[in-house]
């Protein structure tokens, strides 16, 4: 059995045309699907029984399972348990502010990054989603808001796992979720975040895409870095950095670099300034996070006082920056957050 989101318009037409359906069905049923939000093609009035069945016997509709769903006491964040077929589960987040509804969105099942700070991390990789099971995340969200009237307005590839670990299904899911057949979401609303990984980031760049780039810096420092981010030891800053600067001159797109305050860990004075002489001159913006604070782990958040210098020092360097909120911390969902107890065992 194919998972129906797995595929592009174009596979599908090709996949239409290769088992006897008529091709012009696939408009029907991608509108059906994609933009009245059905759950299944028997709900789709347009298509003849006999297709619906056919269509079931070719494709699974419903891959993804909600477990729970857990609101943060201010209102403005949930975060839903999915589970997958396999009865592994991921977790996504929905942040609705600035009249904006944005969702975060998993890429693999657990993440082989194993960042210090970073509840995923914790887990070891189980395995990549595919691009079917990525777009099917926004799907259940996008029928979720039609009940308030509301749409996806904003994606991040942000939630669990390391999206240029996979590459290809992040890539194919971000087509799906863009064609104008499907969900017709702007590649200008999405916005991918890697961990730094430098051969990628130069295949991204070589794409010329729209989806904008976060890179998860958390130190300007080689040691420092290689210390909460292991693949830096692999890819040091400088091979990062030169990858960015290629990404810069291919699309001149502001890349957003992700910085997670430690307390006494990369919150110095000295810590801001190395951030700024590295980023000096770039296209950029410094994304400031005060640390989410994960079990068992010595990196803590630091205080505000330090969070406030740290970000003056930049300013003052006339680097773009601004701190986030910390959302959605009181249901563990907030950034690096995302693991759950559902593990399958
Ligand atoms: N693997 C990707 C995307 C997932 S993490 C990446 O590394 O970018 C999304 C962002 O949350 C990254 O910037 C990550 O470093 C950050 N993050 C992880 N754990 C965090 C924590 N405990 N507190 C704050 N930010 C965290």
């Amino acid at each position: 059995m194919n998972n129906f989101f797995d595929f592009t318009f174009d596979e599908m037409v090709q996949f239409f045309s290769e088992n006897g359906l008529q091709k012009f069905r696939v408009k029907q049923l991608w509108q059906g699907m994609y933009k009245e939000l059905k759950t299944h093609p028997s709900e789709i009035t347009t298509l003849s029984k006999s297709l619906t069945d056919q269509l079931g016997e070719f494709f699974t509709f419903s891959n993804l399972k909600t477990l729970q769903i857990s609101a943060s006491s201010d209102g403005e964040t949930e975060k839903a348990l999915l589970e997958l077929p396999d009865q592994n589960a991921i977790e996504t987040v929905r942040m609705s502010y600035h009249k904006r509804e944005t969702i975060c969105i998993s890429t693999q099942v657990g993440c082989a990054m194993n960042c210090g700070f970073c509840a995923t991390g914790k887990m070891g990789l189980m395995r990549n989603l595919s691009a079917g099971e990525i777009v099917e995340q926004v799907i259940i969200y996008q029928r979720y808001l039609a009940l308030e009237d509301k749409k996806v307005t904003n994606i991040v590839f942000m939630g669990m796992g390391e999206p240029f670990h996979n590459y290809g299904a992040f890539i194919k899911a971000a087509n799906i979720i863009n064609a104008p057949e499907g969900l017709q979401l702007g590649e200008r609303r999405m916005t991918v975040s890697t961990v730094g990984l430098p051969d990628l980031i130069r295949k991204f760049a070589d794409e010329t895409r729209q989806i904008n780039l976060a890179i998860s810096l958390h130190s300007a420092n080689n040691e420092k870095r290689s210390n909460i981010v292991p693949i830096n030891k692999k890819y040091p800053i400088h091979e990062l950095l030169s990858a960015c600067k290629y990404y810069l001159q291919k699309t001149n797109r502001r890349i957003t670099f992700e910085y997670a305050i430690m307390r006494g860990y990369n919150d110095t004075a000295n810590d801001a300034k190395q951030l700024a002489f590295l980023l000096k001159g770039l296209l950029c913006h410094v994304n400031l996070i005060n640390l989410n604070p994960i079990p068992g782990s010595k990196y803590q958040p630091t205080s505000s006082e330090n969070a406030k210098r740290f970000q003056a020092i930049l300013e003052e360097a006339k680097i773009p920056v601004s701190m986030r909120l910390r959302r959605g911390i009181d249901i563990n969902a907030g950034c690096g957050q995302l693991a759950n107890q559902n593990k399958r065992s």
